[in-house]
């Protein structure tokens, strides 16, 4: 099983409605070819989810996400969506754990479990996203902060559910902020996680995980960092809200 690359555009709480249109169209217009085993996967604000999928449903290797979903199936939880909801409504994955999730939600690598766990059993494949803040690189000691995070949240998994699980590396430093990790911190990052799963699930089984960057990834960084061998495409912000920038990213595969 070749591994998948991906490149993702989170568009967290960005958009009008006219926009929203304005910018699928805009994509789906260049006509994107995609060579095999990638894809490319917007995560709309809720709202928009049922027209983007709409207007992506001719558009071979596009694919729709929700950017989180509630740990619970249904309930009296106002204000949250389900994981069931979005996949009726034509998500193929959903993005757990964004940093800005944890830190404004309060999220933590527990609940983020509990989430994996509803997201797969609704069958939604899971973009889940890790990295450390600045004074934890500062200190040296990203990589036991990052394996923290997905070893509470993930390694409860049997290998056929971590087969669904795409990770995202994001060091929080580097979102929205216009601080790339270099190419050399990104590339060490992800062969730390891969050797981490490896441990846990096979050297076979990491092979095949898809790793992304996430972190002020654009246009004129996206090439030299998806060309390391361990980064398998990106988790993208502020760029995935232009369509030239994120066709350019898309190409830079
Ligand atoms: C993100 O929030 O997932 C992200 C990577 O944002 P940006 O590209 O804007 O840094």
């Amino acid at each position: 099983m070749a591994r998948k690359k991906i490149v993702a555009g989170n568009w967290k709480m960005n958009l009008s409605p006219a926009a929203c249109n304005e910018l699928v169209t805009a994509l789906t217009a260049k006509q994107i070819s995609l060579p095999e085993h990638t894809e490319v996967v917007i995560a709309p604000p809720y709202v928009y989810i049922d027209r983007v999928a709409g207007l992506l449903k001719d558009t071979t290797g596009f694919f729709v996400s929700g950017q989180d979903c509630h740990q619970k199936t249904s309930g009296a939880y106002t204000g949250d969506v389900s994981a069931a909801m979005l996949k009726a409504l034509g998500c193929k994955y959903v993005i757990l754990g964004h940093s800005e999730r944890r830190g404004y939600h309060r999220e933590d690598n527990a609940l983020l479990a509990e989430k994996v766990n509803t997201a797969l059993a609704e069958g939604l494949d899971v973009i889940f996203c890790c990295g450390e803040p600045l004074e934890i690189r500062e200190a040296g000691t990203q990589n036991d902060f990052v394996n923290a995070q997905i070893a509470e949240s993930l390694f409860h998994l049997d290998g056929a559910a971590m087969a669904r699980i795409v990770i995202a590396y994001e060091p929080i430093w580097a979102i929205g902020t216009g601080k790339t990790a270099t190419s050399a911190q990104a590339q060490d990052m992800h062969a730390n996680i891969r050797s981490v799963v490896a441990g846990k699930y096979g050297q076979e089984a990491a092979d095949n995980t898809t790793i992304l960057y996430g972190g002020s990834c654009n246009a004129q960084n996206a090439q030299e960092l998806f060309a390391q061998p361990d980064i398998d495409g990106g988790l993208i912000g502020g760029a995935a809200l232009k369509a030239d920038d994120f066709a350019a990213i898309i190409a830079a595969r």
